[in-house]
């Protein structure tokens, strides 16, 4: 059975088709700038990378041009488009209509509509991407898998914020939490690595990469996250402020004479990493600069470890216990400075990094000492795999 999985942005678009027997890519690539100058395609397919630079004003030609990619005599990965089984579409926000991936039907479609009001950048495009497919691949299941779906089990004193009720009545207010397919992912890999059924763990799962959150997975199912109603909140990321007191944006936006739209660019495009060092979101240009002297590279990557680790302490008191962190994305799968430096201090709760084991990057390891009570665990994340399975789970 062969899935391909879309993942659509206002610009861009990534896909991979993947041979569900043996889980194994066949080809993948990028689609960027749609509708602007200089837009590309960037396809590859058995080691071998092949570039087509012309015009894609929009998504529905941007699928065309994959669907080409994949039927091509050379470079393609199809014979007919009847080997698509079924396509499976990452979309963002599901608020609290979608507990679990669906078959997009009619309903579904209208459903999703209603929800773009509470990711206004994200399901628009996504439901673009699902438009252009439907259209395209007439016949073949669509399916949606979101990133909220896996936070939808959190209790409610665990999303509901502390404001009037009528707010969440009214609006939806509430904690929704992002990343859910890589946390899910990862805590499957999790129960598989550690040889125990899932549903008796208690994980707390860190993705950690340009945007970050924090998990605690308790019994496979996802009872609190560190990101909330928007995505900038929990420990801070490359270019988002993390936990702050609100009270801060009123006073400055009073201050600094700013509009909404100012202030919002501030907290989820100015602060974090970015707006600490003032170097550059990006981790690696950190720990360079912090390597170098810079203090404030140092503070920022300080920050980044105190804040991941309390929330591992914090989420470790609402599960009652823990057997082990699982560190994924970017940061988290590669960079064994901020893991060291956000476990340090664990040790009262059991868990103790084995500082030889933890020099790894990119690959799954268990890097605790062996004497360690709780598993500390890095595992690649794959959400195009999990967005895979979960179609081909649907579809039986
Ligand atoms: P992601 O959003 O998951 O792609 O993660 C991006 C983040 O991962 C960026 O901040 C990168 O600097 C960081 N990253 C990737 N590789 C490394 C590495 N070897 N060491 C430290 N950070 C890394």
């Amino acid at each position: 059975m062969k899935i391909l999985v879309i993942n659509c942005g206002s610009s861009s678009l990534k896909y991979q088709l993947i041979d569900m027997e043996g889980e194994e890519v066949l080809a993948k690539g990028l689609v960027e700038r749609i509708g602007l100058e200089g837009s590309l395609l960037t396809h590859r397919t058995n080691g071998t990378k092949t570039e087509i630079k012309k015009e894609i004003p929009n998504h529905k030609v941007a699928i065309q041009l994959v669907i080409d990619a994949l039927l091509h005599p050379e470079h393609g990965a199809l014979k007919n488009l009847g080997e698509i089984a079924a396509v499976g579409h990452r979309v963002v926000h599901g608020g609290e209509k979608f507990a679990r991936s669906v078959v997009i039907d009619e309903e579904v479609m209208a459903a999703l509509r209603e929800c773009s009001d509470l990711a206004p950048l994200h399901n628009p495009a996504n439901i673009i991407g699902i438009e252009a497919c439907q259209a395209l691949l007439p016949g073949v299941p669509q399916v949606a898998v979101f990133d909220t779906a896996f936070h939808q089990t959190m209790p409610k004193e665990a999303y509901i914020y502390g404001l009037p009720y009528e707010f969440y009545e009214k609006y939806g207010i509430r904690r929704y939490g992002f990343h859910g397919t890589s946390h899910k992912y990862v805590a499957r890999r999790a129960a598989r690595l550690l040889g125990r059924p899932l549903t008796e763990l208690k994980l707390v799962t860190c993705h950690l990469g340009n945007g970050s959150s924090i998990t605690a997975v308790k019994g496979g199912v996802s009872v609190d996250t560190s990101l909330g109603f928007g995505t900038i909140s929990g420990t801070i990321m490359g270019t988002r402020c993390g936990d702050i007191d609100p009270a801060v944006i009123p006073f400055l936006m009073e201050k600094e004479n700013l509009t909404p739209g100012e202030m919002n660019d501030i907290l989820y495009k100015k602060s974090g990493l970015l707006g600490l060092s003032g170097v550059s979101s990006d981790a690696r240009d950190i720990e360079a600069a912090a390597a170098a002297g810079n203090e404030r590279a140092q503070l920022a990557l300080n920050v980044l470890a105190y804040l991941t680790r309390k929330y591992i302490g914090a989420y470790a008191a609402a599960m009652g216990g823990l057997d082990a962190i699982v560190f994924t994305a970017g940061i988290g799968e590669n960079s064994d400075l901020i893991r060291r430096m956000i476990c340090t201090g664990l040790e009262f709760l059991g868990a103790e990094l084995d500082e030889e084991k933890n020099r790894v990057r990119g690959q799954e390891a268990d890097v605790a000492t062996s004497a360690s009570k709780v598993r500390i665990l890095v595992i690649p994340t794959n959400e195009e795999l999990m967005i895979a399975q979960e179609t081909a789970e649907l579809l039986g």
